[in-house]
């Protein structure tokens, strides 16, 4: 059948939209989709290729096993290709693979309902009994070696309890919630990106390049599949090899329960689907396999996944509660973000009391009232939101939103700017919540990175009287920290140290962190670097300013602004006083290899997972140099999402293109080098 051009575009659009997400899944760990817009876009793709056969070739999605490994570990081969699962998400559809499998092999067939653990493939290798190798799944054919990071989970056995000459099993590594909460809790502390579930918390923390990160992580395993076992097949049925890897000392799950009729396994579901939540892990579903091994053999596999499992899904979560409030919190930069406070309820494994509302206009597109029933759930984010409002649930006495004319914090007025979404306060370093935010901001990763200075420590601060301002910090005394809650002689004299290592930042950290409106550490990097002194940054006026490349007029007007405020000048003072370094760094010969000495980049469009200070470290740390402009002189040009004009400028001098996976390699080529 000819595929109509309707159909044909959809697909392209489905394919690209899967291999991005894909890549920001697997290799990147970040998701920026909940898995049930993932899964939705995978069925729609099933769909029109089941349609249209002709439109399936081997690199479509819809056949291929997870992601590319990463280069920059050992890839290893897999001995048995580690391969993914079909899914099922209503009954029909477990009801269609049981009668699947039933004609297939002739006869009643058991199963063997599993927990599908939400972590990441690993295979494991023993050698007379030791641990030898552990892997990543990959691409399902090729995975990352990273042994001496799984040898830092404490649920992999290092040795077996009984002497097998050589064997390889397939299990689950995962993050406990617990250990997951903790994490987050830490990365929001430090200013860091949080990890938006447990399942890429995991990914994240065995991907790593130093094992003492992995070791920190508490991570654990589940191991329910043997790949390959030398001089025999092992037991008959899959609940013997269940048993059999736990006589050996593996940790299997212990929920494991062999069903007789597809009911029995859909009853299994729906109360896993309740209970999911007393588990001290995150599950996604269940996982269901034919348990006669020798019928597992004769159904074999797909190019994707065995026809003798299939995992059942668990429906999206959505809880229903009520709107009890909605509270306005004011950002760094004077941002008025609504939250609605809600009615405690019970979603997805914690207790949810807030949901974010964005601002303005998405309440009102919503048409959210204080007073209502809302359903919520947790998107690819761990903040939940709001998804609709239960409108036929109303009174008549719930009371629409109006986003306040005074700022709730400091009483200033609250403008919004023509074009944009947020309502800002204008009361500046008036407003007590700006000012907190701006100091958390300060000391945040990306900025001056002062470890232990997260937002309790700086309300601390300010409560106490101790500062007022970033610049304060510089004049902090240990018989003052060590007297406040929660601090003694080591914590008082750590923070202490670091806010004095704080003081050697490059120029272009501490401009970043002073919190110039508009100027992102892109942005600062550029000025510093073209300026050199902090002093000559305050002198310059807008022509200066726009001058460099990719400053443009609002920027350089925020600029300068910021530095006419009295405030601000004071601020600086306080730090040029106090010795914190204001002068760009006369780059040293970076230590270490220099694969890219020589080399010019330009950066253009996002870069998956990676801010452009990120990129542009990493290039400069292989002894790269990173220009604002497209030249003759231009060896690369990393072109990430939405790339600029940079990019057709590339292409009309011919010169080399990096796309951001292409970037990667060169970039994991110069490390190993
Ligand atoms: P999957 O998660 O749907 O199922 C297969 C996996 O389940 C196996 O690889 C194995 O790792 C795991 N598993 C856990 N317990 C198991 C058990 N007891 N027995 C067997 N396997 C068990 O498949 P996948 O290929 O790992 O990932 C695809 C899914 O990932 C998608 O359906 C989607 O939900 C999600 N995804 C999301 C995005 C996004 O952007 N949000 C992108 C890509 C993939």
């Amino acid at each position: 059948m000819a595929v109509p051009d309707e159909a044909r575009r959809r697909w392209q659009e489905l394919r690209e939209l899967l291999e991005e997400h894909n890549y920001y899944y697997y290799v990147l760990d970040t998701p920026r989709v909940d898995d049930a817009t993932y899964d939705a876009w995978m069925r729609e793709l099933l769909q029109l290729e089941e349609r249209y056969p002709e439109l399936i070739t081997p690199d479509s999605p819809s056949q291929r096993v997870g992601g590319e490994p990463l280069a920059v570990f050992d890839s290893v081969p897999h001995r048995v290709p580690l391969l993914s699962l079909a899914n099922a998400f209503e009954l029909n559809e477990l009801v269609d693979f049981d009668r699947r499998v039933r004609q297939a092999v002739g006869a009643p067939v058991e199963y063997v309902v599993e927990l599908k653990i939400d972590g990441l493939s690993v295979a494991l290798a023993y050698e007379n009994g030791l641990f030898v190798r552990g892997a990543t799944r990959g691409d399902g054919f090729t995975g990352e070696e990273v042994t001496n990071n799984l040898r830092t989970v404490v649920t992999v056995p290092l040795r077996l309890k009984r002497n097998v000459p050589a064997m390889e099993v397939r299990g689950e590594a995962y993050m406990p919630w617990k250990a997951f909460e903790r994490l987050n809790r830490e990365r929001e502390d430090r200013g860091e990106p949080l990890f938006a579930n447990p399942r890429n918390a995991a990914a994240g923390s065995l991907r790593q390049l130093d094992p003492r990160v992995t070791a920190s992580r508490s991570l654990s395993v589940f191991v329910y599949d043997i790949l390959y076992l030398e001089g025999g097949a092992g037991p008959d049925t899959h609940a013997g090899v269940l048993d059999y890897l736990e006589e050996l000392g593996f940790p299997v799950n212990p929920h494991r329960r062999v069903c007789h009729t597809v009911d029995e396994v859909y009853a299994l579901a729906r109360e896993w689907a309740e209970r999911r939540h007393d588990l001290p892990y995150e599950i996604d579903g269940l996982v269901i396999k034919v348990n006669r091994r020798e019928w597992q053999r004769d159904l074999g596999n797909t190019a994707k996944s065995p026809r003798w499992a299939v995992a059942y899904k668990f429906p999206a979560e959505q809880a229903r509660t009520q709107v009890k409030d909605i509270i306005v919190r004011v950002g760094r930069t004077g941002v008025l973000t609504p939250t609605a406070v809600l009615a405690p309820v019970r979603l997805a494994g914690s207790t949810v009391g807030r949901a974010t509302l964005h601002n303005e206009d998405y309440i009102r597109d919503k048409d959210i009232r204080l007073g209502d029933t809302v359903l919520i759930q947790k998107a690819g984010d761990v903040i939940p939101e709001v998804v609709s409002v239960l409108a036929g649930e109303r009174t008549g006495r719930e009371v629409p939103f109006i986003m306040p004319e005074k700022c709730p914090e400091c009483g200033a007025e609250v403008v919004r700017l023509e074009g944009e979404a947020a309502s800002r306060c204008t009361g500046g370093l008036g407003c007590p919540a700006q000012v907190r935010e701006g100091i958390i901001h300060f000391a945040s990763r990306a900025a001056m990175d002062i470890e232990g200075l997260g937002p309790a420590v700086v309300g601390q601060l300010l409560a106490a009287g101790f500062i007022q301002d970033a610049g304060d910090l510089y004049y902090l005394k240990y018989e003052n920290l060590v007297r406040l809650e929660r601090f003694a002689h080591q914590s008082a004299t750590n923070l202490l140290d670091a806010i004095s290592a704080s003081k050697s930042r490059p120029l272009e950290r501490l401009l970043f962190a002073l919190g110039i409106r508009l100027v992102g550490s892109r942005a600062a990097s550029l000025v510093a670097r073209y300026f050199g002194t902090l002093e000559r940054i305050m002198q310059a006026g807008e022509d200066d300013l726009r001058a460099i490349p990719e400053i443009g007029p609002k920027i350089a007007a925020s600029t300068i602004a910021f530095f006419a405020e009295e405030v601000n000048r004071r601020v600086i003072a306080k730090l040029v006083r106090a010795g914190v370094n204001t002068r760009a760094e006369v780059t040293a010969e970076p230590a270490g290899p220099s694969p890219l000495a020589g080399k010019t980049f330009v950066l253009t469009g996002t870069l998956a997972g990676m801010t452009r200070r990120q990129a542009q470290e990493l290039i400069e740390s292989l002894g790269g140099k990173v220009a604002g402009s497209v030249s003759h002189k231009t060896d690369y040009v990393v072109a990430g999402e939405d790339p600029g004009s940079k990019y057709d400028k590339a292409r009309s001098l011919g010169i080399t293109i990096l796309n951001a996976e292409d970037f990667l390699c060169l970039l994991a080529a110069g490390v190993r080098s």
